[in-house]
């Protein structure tokens, strides 16, 4: 797949501070790409800067292959869609979505044709003649994509649309934006803090963590194998074993000595060095204590919905949480084991441990 843009050293400091850390990044077309990391990670300035709002103080722009860093915001063939659906309160959804072709000249017919499109893309065609202070804020959030979409730019920037809106309409939209993604055709970047949203949403996540790339990765690998403890905490539940490598291909952790043959990430014996092990709660059980690779009594349990997790305590103090089913729930104070497969789990070096 050919790449439609990339960023070489894009930097960013206000004054002392660094906003973003010199950054490479290659961005597919057609590709659903998202920046994710906590609030003020550099998100926001890394979409501004392509978007051409912000001026990089380091490093370059490529769109197609050419070089882009100095071309004007409106030139660049970008549309872009902010939290805020910033519609203009006195004109209809209609005027709303032509406003940005009646800006650029385009011929009436062609305007006409353009916003119907749009409108039927975002499943808005029945509310055209309303005003924005008639419609919900979903329905504001998907007036203001077809806006973006309606002079079809080949590269869009979304900043967190959907932060304002409920749970079960915020997760609505996410489908709604993936099927629009596909329809269109375009190259998405998509921001946001929320990893469920970047794990329904995304071809790959772009992790960020104190103003650069933690890891660039699919879902499903960040997911199965975070390269970090930031990535591994940051993405789902996690359970980190700390412990000693003893050079013979064991780790020593919970006065217990487990073997890594088959985990990821454990490449040759090296004696002495701190290691994490990483294991999902998924991906361990609740045995009988003799046959588990850990031991502990269970502390608690919680109900989640889909399932159940009992959080085992640990002869460290450390709990871990284990998946199990609702009518397997175990009772409080009972003596387990904890067994996992070591394939399903991951060796952390201590160095990728902040
Ligand atoms: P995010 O979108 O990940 O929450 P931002 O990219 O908005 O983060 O911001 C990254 C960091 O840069 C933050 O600490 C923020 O306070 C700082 N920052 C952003 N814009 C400015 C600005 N105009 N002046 C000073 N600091 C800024
Ligand atoms: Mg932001």
């Amino acid at each position: 797949m050919s790449v439609k843009l990339e960023t070489r050293g894009l930097g960013k400091t206000y004054g002392q501070f660094v906003a973003l850390q010199p950054t490479d990044i290659q961005v597919r077309e057609g590709e659903f790409l998202t920046l994710l990391g906590p609030s003020g990670s550099g998100k926001t300035t890394l979409l501004q800067m392509i978007s051409g709002l912000v001026p990089p103080d380091s490093g370059q722009l490529l769109i197609d292959g050419q070089e882009a860093t100095h071309i004007a915001p409106g030139k660049r063939g970008i549309g872009l869609v902010f939290q805020s659906y910033a519609l203009f309160p006195h004109m209809s959804v209609r005027d709303n979505v032509a406003y940005g072709l009646r800006m650029r000249k385009y011929p009436k017919a062609e305007v006409s044709q353009a916003v119907d499109d749009a409108l039927a893309m975002v499943r808005m065609e029945d509310f055209a003649h309303r005003y924005p202070n008639e419609l919900s804020g979903g329905q504001q959030q998907r007036i203001a994509l077809a806006r973006c979409f309606a002079y079809r730019p080949s590269i869009i920037l979304l900043d967190e649309p959907l932060g304002a809106l409920d749970k079960n309409l915020r997760e609505h939209m996410q489908l709604e934006i993936r099927r629009m993604h596909k329809e269109l055709g375009a190259t998405f970047i998509y921001v946001t803090h929320d990893q469920e949203e970047a794990l329904t949403l995304s071809d790959r996540i772009c992790l960020m963590n104190r103003a650069r790339i933690e890891q660039l990765a699919t879902p499903e690998e960040l997911y199965d194998r975070p390269a970090t403890r930031f990535a591994a905490e940051f993405i789902g539940h996690s359970n980190l074993l700390q412990g000693q490598r003893d050079g013979t291909g064991h780790l020593q952790v919970e006065g217990q000595r487990l073997d890594l043959t088959g985990c990821a990430g454990h490449q040759a014996p090296s004696a002495g060095t701190e290691a994490f092990l990483l294991i999902r709660p998924e991906a361990a059980r609740l045995t009988d204590p003799a046959a588990g690779l850990l031991q502990g009594t269970v502390d608690e349990c919680v109900f989640l919905g889909s399932d159940t997790r009992a959080l085992v305590r640990l002869p460290s103090g450390n709990r871990f949480s284990v998946r199990c089913s609702r009518d397997l729930s175990p009772r409080i104070g009972d003596p387990v084991g904890i067994a996992w497969d070591p394939t399903r789990a991951t060796l952390l070096p201590a160095q990728a441990v902040s």
